[in-house]
This record gives C-alpha cells, structure tokens and sequence, in this order.
C-alpha cells in the first residue's frame, strides 16, 4: 500500500485555494454534525480504494492497482466523474454523472420516468430525455376524450421537479431535453427559454436529421409528423424554421442542435437500438437507460520541457480506462434497468481537460492550424491507447455482452466496452485540478467564477505561470488587466504571447467549433463544447456555427452569446 502521510502533505500543497474550497464545500465526507470529516488524500484513498476493489474477482494485484489509481488522482492527472468523487465507498455508492431515460407516450410512462430522474438526481446523476414520442398538444386522449397538453408542459413539470430536489444540495440537477425538428410542436420547443423563467433545469436541443438539414440548404419544405399517427400534420420551410432555431439560441442560448443520424451513424450499437437522446451537456449519446461514468485526463500535466510526453500520456490513458471499467462493476445503479443496461454494453468515457493550459505551455496558439492538428494528434493517440486498452481488458475479463452483436466485431477481437471516449466539460474537475476546462479555451485571465451562490475571483493559473518565468508577471500588469480578463491591448507584451493568450471571446467562433470537430474525428462519443460568442454576436454568426458543426460532422453543437442569459456561470473581471 501507499504512504498516506506523504500523499496528504503533497496532495495539500498541489491544490488551489480554489479547489480546496470546492472540494470541501461538496466532496469531502462529511459527519453526522455535517462537518467535513475527511481529508483530500484521504478522499482519493477512499476512491481508489473502492474502485480497485473490483480487480480481485479477476485475480489482478489489487494492491497495485489501488496505489496507481491514487496517485494519478493525487497528482490531479486523471479525475473521474464528480459522482464518484463523492460517492464512491459511501452507502449510497452511485458512480455515474450521465444517464438517458426514456418518455412513452402515456401518462404511467411520464410519471415513471419523473420519478425514475428523482432518484438519479439525488444520487448526483444528469438525465437526458427525448420528448419526440409525446403526441403534440391538442392531440386527443383516447381513455378520457379529453386533449393532450403536449411535451412542452410536461417538460415544465420534470422542471420543477428539478428544482425540488437539488441533490442534496451539493449540486442543482441537470437535465437535457430532445425534440425532433419533425415534431408538430418544434415551434413551441423551440421558443421555450425566451421566457427566462422557464425550463431553468434543462439545456435544450432540436434533434436534427441529415434530411431536415438539406432541406434547410436547398430551401424546401418538410413534414411535421405525429408521433401516436405516424401522419403528416403540416408542412414547413425548413429554412423557416431553422432561422427560428439560431434567432432563439442568439437571443437566450438555446436550443442548440443535435445531429442525430451521425450520431446513429457511429454508434457501434445500431442493431440494439437507435439513440435519440444525450445527456445533459451533450457528450454523451445513450441508448434509453443507459449510464455512463465519465473521467478526465488533465493534459497539461503531460508536457516534460515544452513537449508532450508521451508515454505518460499512454500511461495514463491504460490507468484511466482501467479504473472506468472497474467503475462499472463497483457502481450502484439507482434502477435495476439501468444496472442491466448499462452492464450489457459498458460504455465508459474517458477524456481531457486542460487542453488550452497544455498548449499554452507548448507555446501554441488555439485558433491555428497548429494547435488543430495538436488536437487531432492527442485526441488521435488518446483514442488509440483507449482501444487498445479495452481490448486488453476484454481479452481478460471478457468484452461487453453485446460485442458480437456490435460493430467492434468486425474490427477488434475482444473489446471490453461498447465506447471508450468522452470530451466533458469538467466544469468542477477543473477546478479541483487547477487547469482549463476541457477543451475549451480560457476564459479570461482573470474572472470571477459563480459557484452555488459562492464569487471567486481567479487568475488563470496557467497564465500566472508563464507570466512569470517569461518575466513579464507583476502585480501592475494584473491590476491593469483584472477589468477585461485579456491581454489583447496590452502594449508591452510580445505578439505572439498575446495569440497564446488569447481569450474564448476573442477567438473566432468558427475556430472553436473547427476544435471541436477535430476532438470529434477520435472520440466514438461525443465532445461537449460551448462556442462562447461575444455580447455584439448576431443571429448570422449563430447561422454559421451551426450550419459549420454540422458540415464538420459534430455530433451536436452548443452556443452562447454573452450577457445572454441574467445568471451565467462564468463572468469576466471584476465588473458585474
Ligand atoms: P464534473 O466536472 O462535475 O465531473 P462535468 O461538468 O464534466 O462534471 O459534467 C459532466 C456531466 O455530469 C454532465 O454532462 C452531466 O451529465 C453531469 N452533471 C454535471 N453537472 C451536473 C449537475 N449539477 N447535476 C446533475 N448532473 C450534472
């Protein structure tokens, strides 16, 4: 075993002040009193303890493997899902951060399904959902003669519900809701969060076809179509109504898009089932009661001396997909269907966070060429050290049930689960390991960060750090830069400094979503994503994002102007 005294010492002197806070306002254990009764070392202890656990049903060293899973995770190299962090040796015990549910057209389905959400949520769980079985509002109601009041209102209830639960108050729910562009209520669907009160719980996507999407390029018309029927209820310009869809997500930020036949299309499962949904932050497509844990690679603890290391980097990954499949066997599902579900095709989903602060350090710029073919080259080798690992892992302990049925078949001989990889947000990991969130650029270099109601102000950790050792950091330069959170019109600093430096906001919206669809081409998943925009965006600059996603095969695309909603997560410098 481990040396637990020197792990707490280093472990204390890794984190920020930031991620300290974080870590005790929702992942340390707490006593009967409620005080926090556990350390960080011991927090990832009790994880790696836990989780290793599972190897001696298949006669590995668990000692072995309980002291590589803690010390990537000391390290802040590999983080898995919040709910592990938090659950994990605990009696509640449940490991996953996303789930897809599905909604029948009845009422007895409805409710099932709410409370089915109930449960996950309070086990700290997202839930994504498609509505496009709903029959739309006005439809009849056989039983009672009565008239059907249609997704969108169902969807309000599911809202509050939310709102209710609140996860033990260590997270508010999450939740992602799906209607199909061919659904006679898209309009409405489409238009919900122009009321700033409404569906506060849901991120929300209009799931798109490749059919919908010609349609909108050669200008025609296409059907709305009534679940329960089957019949065509009306028709509508497609052009018509995908201005509605950017109009809206200019204005309050969604819906975005999900681009369901690619989706379909590499999902290695089509023969089992057809995915119509993700969950909440869209870097997950499942089948309905599917799960998935999630874990993430902190990439820019992968550079040696301005390179990438890469053997690390292979390390890692092998640890990474190691320690999610286990993550599997050792979880508690909140629901015997998904514990089934989930176990017939194992899906797991490890990623990266800290890109920007790896290229930062690698003196890249994000909005080039060279930091686009960087993506591809990590994610690339990432994906391949993944696969190689499950496939190791099935040769051992037996791929997921569903292989032979799979299209892994044709290709691998053995292969433990059904996906390997998932670009999260990590929005809370990168916190507790102190770097960017997941692919996304930074922020500002200075911000103010909303977390559960508590302000911190930051600089960005990466940028302190090269600030200093190229010796341009001083309290002055902070101070002059703490309003704008950029560097952009800072006289004294070299060029090119300035294009490492630069800021989402800054830089153009077709370059974040050309990243994305680079960590798409080696992710079986999907990527999550927000292309920020600047407050003067307009409703063209939305057009194009999502008209570019979509020719760049994304499986989804998500967009934000900024200011657009009243209370955002992320807020620059020191104004507001
Ligand atoms: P973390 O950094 O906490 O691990 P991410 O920001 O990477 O989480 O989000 C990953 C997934 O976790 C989301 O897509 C969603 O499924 C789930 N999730 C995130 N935040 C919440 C929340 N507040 N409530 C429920 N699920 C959440």
């Amino acid at each position: 075993g481990f040396c637990m005294d020197k792990g707490n010492s280093t472990i204390e002197s890794r984190l920020s002040a930031n991620g300290k806070t974080l870590l005790e306002k929702r992942y340390l254990l707490r006593d009967a009193e409620g005080k926090v009764a556990e350390e960080p070392g011991e927090l990832f202890a009790r994880v790696a303890k836990t989780i290793a656990r599972v190897d001696s049903r298949y006669g590995y060293d668990v000692e072995k493997t309980e002291d590589d899973f803690y010390q990537v995770m000391a390290d802040l190299e590999f983080l898995p899902n919040s709910p592990t962090l938090m659950n994990a040796g605990t009696e509640l015990g449940q490991l996953s951060a996303c789930f897809v549910l599905p909604v029948e057209d009845s009422l007895k389905s409805i409710f099932k399904s709410l409370q089915d959400m109930s449960l996950i949520h309070q086990s700290g769980g997202g839930t994504g959902f498609s509505f496009s079985n709903l029959r739309p509002k006005g439809d009849i109601v056989g039983s009672t003669n009565g008239v059907a009041s249609g997704p969108l209102s169902f969807m309000t209830i599911f809202d509050k519900a939310t709102d209710v639960i609140k996860q033990g108050g260590r997270r508010r729910g999450a939740n992602m809701g799906v209607l199909r562009v061919d659904h006679p209520d898209i309009i409405e669907f489409i238009r919900a969060k122009e009321d700033e009160e409404l569906l506060r719980n849901f991120n929300l996507s209009v799931g798109v076809t490749d059919e919908f999407m010609e349609a909108v390029s050669q200008d025609r018309d296409y059907a709305l179509i009534n679940p329960r029927t089957g019949k065509i209820e009306k028709r509508l310009k497609a052009k018509d109504v995908f201005d509605r869809i950017v109009t809206c997500a200019c204005r309050t930020g969604d819906p975005g898009l999900l681009f369901l036949d690619e989706i379909n299309r590499r999902h290695p499962l089509s023969t089992i089932g057809t995915i119509e949904s993700t969950n909440p932050c869209g870097e997950v497509p499942l089948l309905p009661y599917e799960s998935c844990n999630l874990g993430s690679i902190n990439l820019a603890q992968m550079v040696k001396e301005g390179a990438i290391d890469w053997e690390k980097l292979k390390q890692t990954v092998h640890t990474g997909v190691h320690f999610l499949d286990n993550v599997i066997d050792a979880n508690k599902y909140p629901l015997p269907q998904i514990g089934q579900r989930t176990k017939q095709n194992r899906k797991i989903g490890l990623g990266v966070m800290g890109f920007a602060a790896m290229l930062a350090r690698l003196g890249i710029p994000y909005d080039c060429r060279e930091g686009i073919a960087t993506a591809e080259k990590v994610m690339k080798f990432t994906q391949d050290e993944s696969v190689q690992k499950s496939v190791e892992l099935g040769e051992q302990r037996g791929s997921f049930p569903n292989f032979h049925r799979s299209a892994l078949a044709r290709d691998y001989p053995a292969m433990r689960n059904a996906t390997v990889n998932t670009v999260a947000p990590t929005g809370s990991l990168s916190i507790i390991a102190n770097t960017t969130s997941g692919i996304e650029p930074m922020f500002a270099l200075t911000y103010r960060r909303n977390v559960m109601g508590t302000r911190l102000t930051e600089i960005d950790p990466v940028f302190e750090e090269i600030a200093r050792k190229h010796g341009f950091y001083s309290s002055q330069l902070m101070e002059e830069i703490a309003g704008t959170g950029s560097l952009q019109t800072s006289p004294n600093i070299p060029e090119q400094t300035r294009r490492i430096f630069a800021t989402a906001l800054e830089i153009q919206p077709r370059w974040h979503v050309r990243m994305q669809a680079a960590f798409q081409k080696h992710v079986d998943n999907a990527v999550a994503k927000t292309v920020n925009l600047p407050h003067e965006a307009t409703v063209e600059d939305f057009r194009e994002v999502y008209m570019l996603a979509y020719r760049l095969k994304c499986k989804g695309i998500a967009a934000y102007r900024y200011g657009s909603k009243a209370e955002q997560v992320l807020e620059i410098g020191n104004a507001g």
